[in-house]
């Protein structure tokens, strides 16, 4: 007998503020990926980083999917309550001297070139006030995305050392991603544009784990007339969830496909499989940013 091993895909949203449009994309794209292939649909909640974050965002973000139709299988993981996770992995890497105190200021590392040069190395820094940097020793300069082939990534950024515990005591985002994705057995990571650039050392991480990489798929990002990322800081409005479905609709578009005027009449949990019915890798646009409006 066969075994195949079922898609598991996840949306792992930063409740920094109200879901705006671009993360209802990542939503749907990855929502739409999973439920075509007949797969699991997790929702992670990614709250790292509590001085970045707003109070009431987390629930405020569940509800809105919820208000959109998304059914999310399982329970809701939240990185704040898996921190021993990360400190062991950490601890292990530390005592078999693969992963290193470090007490370079951003400024010193500026001083150096930009990249950080592995000063701290071999010189035993002690504990307190310092970040944790693992040590990268076969930098990963390629990977493969299944909407844009092969990406090369710089290699003074693949080379360097990266933090996996900051100074201030707060986990990497990288080894928190690549920890819950292996634990959660996700298969596939389907999520915007901007987070090319961290997946070769999400990768590089998986090496040292001696885990199998996920594939990826990195949806094109919705930007601003200025090219920035749809956030916060510039005003993306929140997506309304007392009238989704323009916001359904004008996602579905986004992603390439072309959903007929009736739709929009349509229930939320109707407009989804529309969308999953019609979900096509080949229809999405082959770039990395789409500039929108607001
Ligand atoms: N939490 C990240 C964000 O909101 C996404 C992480 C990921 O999908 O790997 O930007």
């Amino acid at each position: 007998m066969t075994q195949t091993t079922k898609y598991i895909g996840r949306f792992a949203p930063s409740p920094s503020g109200p879901l705006h449009f671009g993360s209802l994309i990542a939503a749907l794209g990855s929502y739409l990926q999973a439920k075509s292939n007949q797969g699991r649909w997790i929702v992670r909640m990614e709250d790292l980083d509590p001085p970045r974050e707003m109070p009431g965002a987390a629930d405020d973000i569940l509800r809105t999917l919820e208000a959109y139709g998304f059914e999310w299988d399982g329970g809701i993981m939240y990185q704040s309550q898996r921190h021993d996770a990360y400190q062991s992995q950490i601890d292990q890497w530390l005592a078999q001297g693969d992963a290193y105190y470090c007490q370079c200021s951003r400024k010193a590392i500026k001083e150096a070139g930009g990249f950080y040069p592995g000063t701290c190395r071999n010189l035993n820094q002690q504990p307190k006030d310092s970040a944790v940097r693992l040590k990268v020793d076969k930098p990963i300069t390629l990977f493969d995305d299944q909407l844009h082939g092969q990406i090369a990534l710089p290699t003074a950024v693949a080379g360097e050392d990266f933090i996996i515990r900051r100074r201030d005591g707060l986990f990497a985002y990288n080894l928190a991603v690549v920890l819950d994705d292996i634990e959660q057995g996700i298969t596939e990571v389907v999520r915007g544009a901007d987070l090319i650039e961290p997946t070769g050392r999400q990768i590089g991480l998986y090496q040292q784990l001696g885990h199998a990489p996920v594939s990826y798929l990195h949806l094109p990002l919705a930007v601003t007339e200025n090219g920035n990322k749809l956030s916060k800081q510039n005003h993306a409005p929140g997506i309304d969830k007392n009238n989704p479905r323009p916001a359904l609709v004008a996602a579905l578009q986004f992603l390439g496909l072309m959903p007929p005027a009736e739709l929009a009449e349509l229930t939320v949990e109707d407009i989804l499989l529309w969308g999953v019915e019609h979900w096509q890798l080949n229809k999405l646009p082959k770039t990395t940013a789409i500039t929108l409006a607001f």
